[in-house]
């Protein structure tokens, strides 16, 4: 007889997590996760991050309330404007182009805060993300994006599993799930390929949350842009899109936006795969980013990185041979992300050395930035806190916040590509998380959450990933124990 469970989650990273634990709090007795990674390299792509969480809060007490006296004290100085639910869900409705669904936006904004609390109940612990400026002795964080967990996304993997190893969930690693058990309108269980073989398992409720398909060669150029099976990836390898696609297989409904993915601007010379990150690129709105003929080709400041940085990678590949150069003097120095720290940077005294040291043509590039510092509104204050409407007249593309003149030596050029992070096609879901059919019915027993739903289009505000797997995850484990 096949092993039997109440619930069979496919994912041992954080949405699978989130969810398992739900589950287990909403009285399902025996949950299982499966993993298709070695232990030593679970936690999918939140192993390679520092994982700040987005979600919708009042200000600096509300922030303050979520930390230990010892993180309080540290950061005594620091101010958070709120961050309203109206806000965050401008900003999802704004980079989707009015294309998410309604339904789970409003769910995941609602609920975000309340899932912050859920977690900090249960013992999880935050700090402050990185991104702060320090103005006049005071830090301000973009106000969407204030916390990340304690130690990092793999130090919160670790903690959901503790979690779980006390609540006896079960983590069950090198298990890949290679087939689903069920039709288009319900699914009773899995097929899976343990290290010693093929078994079945029978659950009463199965949660997919086995990623995004980036990870895979074949599937980005199935569904991405010409050439994206060339692109780096910097998640975990082992999201290579298969459950997705049993998924799709039973007569699953799909939603998000196939040819989208998020991608960000990563240093040329970076992995192929698994970066963490020291090799983002961050630093782009307070310089400029030419091409290989040393020509701008996008608006570098048109909002805080944020909300920009996600679709910037796509902007690069789009480039002559999926490369660009960011472009800074010295006074950009002061904006870089802390991951800049360790980055290697080539420098030189004129703008035609650096020109020459990146192999650019120095005539073009000197007439470049003079074009660009003679554009620049200098009426309007520079201020790095806010998006400061500092720009440029008269040039194309325009430059809409933060432009300062690059004229302070010695110069500095980092080559940069797009790397992938997540894709943004997947399953359709309901607002408990219970994937649809293309009959627009749930599947019974069939749950989906984290990056393997589909729900983003062109672009991603920074850190919703996170959040919606402890809002989502939260639903699915009630549900899917519900039900069995
Ligand atoms: C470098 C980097 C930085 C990021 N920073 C942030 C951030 O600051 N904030 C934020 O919100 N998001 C961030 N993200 C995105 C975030 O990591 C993802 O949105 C999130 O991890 C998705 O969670 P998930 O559990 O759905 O997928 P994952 O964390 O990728 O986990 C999927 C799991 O499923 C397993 N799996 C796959 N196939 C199978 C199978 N057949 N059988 C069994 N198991 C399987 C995988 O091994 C993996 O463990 C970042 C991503 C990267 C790569």
């Amino acid at each position: 007889m096949a092993e039997q469970v109440d619930v069979l989650v496919v994912g041992g990273a954080s949405a699978g997590y989130a969810a398992a634990i739900a589950a287990r709090h909403a009285g399902a007795e025996r949950v299982l996760v499966l993993e298709k990674a070695p232990r030593d390299q679970v936690g999918g792509n939140c192993r390679f991050s520092l994982m700040g969480f987005r979600f919708a809060h009042g200000g600096t007490d509300d922030i303050m309330s979520l930390l230990t006296d010892a993180k309080r004290a540290e950061h005594a100085t620091t101010t958070v404007r709120p961050y309203p639910v109206e806000e965050f869900r401008s900003d999802l409705m704004q980079v989707t182009e009015g294309r998410i669904d309604t339904d789970l936006a409003e769910t995941l904004v609602t609920d975000s805060r309340d899932a912050i609390a859920w977690m900090t109940e249960l013992g999880h612990r935050w700090d402050f993300f990185h991104g702060r400026v320090e103005q006049d002795g005071t830090a301000h964080y973009n106000p969407g994006t204030v916390l990340a967990p304690d130690g990092g996304g793999l130090a919160l993997v670790e903690r959901w599993i503790s979690m779980g190893d006390d609540l006896d969930v079960e983590l069950r690693c090198d298990s890949r799930v290679a087939g689903l058990i069920g039709d288009h309108r319900a699914v009773t269980g899995a097929v899976v390929d343990g290290p010693d073989g093929r078994y079945e398992i029978e659950a009463g409720s199965v949660i997919l949350a086995s990623g995004g398909f980036q990870a895979s060669p074949e599937r980005r150029a199935r569904y991405l842009k010409t050439n994206a099976d060339l692109m780096k990836v910097r998640g975990s390898r082992h999201n290579t899109g298969e459950v997705l696609d049993m998924a799709i297989g039973l007569g699953a409904a799909t939603s998000g936006q196939w040819q989208g993915a998020h991608a960000s601007p990563v240093d040329i010379d970076a992995p192929d795969m698994e970066m963490d990150n020291h090799v983002n690129r961050y630093g782009y709105p307070f310089g400029i980013t030419v091409d290989r003929n040393a020509k701008r080709f996008f608006d570098e400041g048109e909002r805080h990185r944020t909300y920009t940085y996600a679709k910037t990678g796509w902007a690069v590949l789009a480039q002559q041979g999926g490369v660009a150069y960011q472009i800074y003097d010295q006074k950009a120095k002061e904006r870089f992300p802390s991951a800049y720290a360790a980055a290697p940077v080539v420098e030189a005294d004129t703008i035609r050395d650096l020109a020459a040291k990146i192999g650019l043509d120095p005539d073009a590039l000197q007439a470049t930035v003079a074009e660009f510092n003679a554009s620049i509104d200098t009426s309007v204050e520079y201020d790095p806190t806010i998006e400061d409407g500092r720009g440029t007249k008269g040039l194309t593309p325009v430059k809409t916040n933060w432009a300062r003149a690059i004229d302070e030596a010695p110069f500095m050029a980092y080559g940069v590509t797009g790397g992938i992070t997540f894709s943004f096609g997947g399953l359709k879901v309901n607002r408990s998380s219970q994937v649809l059919n293309t009959n627009g019915d749930p599947i019974d027993g069939l749950f989906a959450n984290g990056d393997i739903v589909g729900m983003f289009y062109h672009n991603y505000p920074s850190c919703s990933g996170m959040t919606r797997n402890v809002v989502f995850g939260g639903r699915a484990g009630a549900a899917a124990a519900g039900i069995s």
